[in-house]
């Protein structure tokens, strides 16, 4: 492909991708949580803030007892439309590897101050969120709070309803909540496919 093909094309991508991310957009307020079996087995948990989907890698997932932390390593942002591909991406491409759609749904910012609502932009620089989440998996109060170094934060299951630490959904409930299907049944269905132009 000529460079001129290539932009031909590049902004095409960009344009269908503006007009799928306004389209989706309209949500505002979706989570989603990928499990991604790349060079090792990870979750990435993405929040939609102000039109992107704010990213951390998961090492161990997310926990519903409250007496755990679990690590997250803060990544780039990616596209809106990221939060609804499941499939194989090749080997060489950023992330490659199988990505499962381990648990999706709404969310609502409760991060608070002085009995104020923050906004989550400014709450992510201050290094303190606080959302309720309600996934089929994952549900009720989070707080994600950055500690040491800049890319590195915590996730917190708040006390309430939700909180059950006799349960371990990362291994329990290891399937696709979009399709029912196991990161091995993905990988042998798909063929390897870029998720985005850019990605
Ligand atoms: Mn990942």
């Amino acid at each position: 492909m000529s460079d001129a093909e290539k932009s031909e094309k590049k902004r095409d991508m960009d344009s269908s991708s503006e007009s799928r991310g306004q389209k989706a957009e309209s949500v505002g307020n979706r989570f989603v949580i990928h499990k991604h079996d790349a060079s090792n087995l990870h979750y990435d948990f993405r929040l939609e803030i102000d039109g992107t989907l704010k990213s951390w890698t998961v090492p161990k997932g997310p926990s519903t007892d409250p007496g755990d932390m679990r690590l997250m390593i803060e990544t780039e942002d990616h596209p809106l439309e990221y939060a609804g591909f499941e499939g194989v991406i090749p080997e060489d491409e950023y992330g490659g590897g199988t990505l499962l759609i381990w648990d999706k749904g709404e969310y609502k910012n409760s991060t608070e101050k002085n009995g104020e609502l923050i906004d989550l932009k400014k709450a992510l620089k201050d290094g303190e969120l606080s959302v309720e989440l309600d996934g089929e998996k994952i549900s009720g109060g989070y707080t994600i709070v950055k500690f040491r170094d800049e890319d590195q934060w915590l996730l917190i299951k708040m006390d309430d309803d939700y909180a059950d630490a006799r349960r371990n959904p990362t291994s329990t409930e290891p399937k696709s909540v979009a399709s029912g299907r196991s990161l091995k049944q993905i990988k042998d269905e798909e063929k390897p496919e870029k998720p985005l132009d850019d990605q």
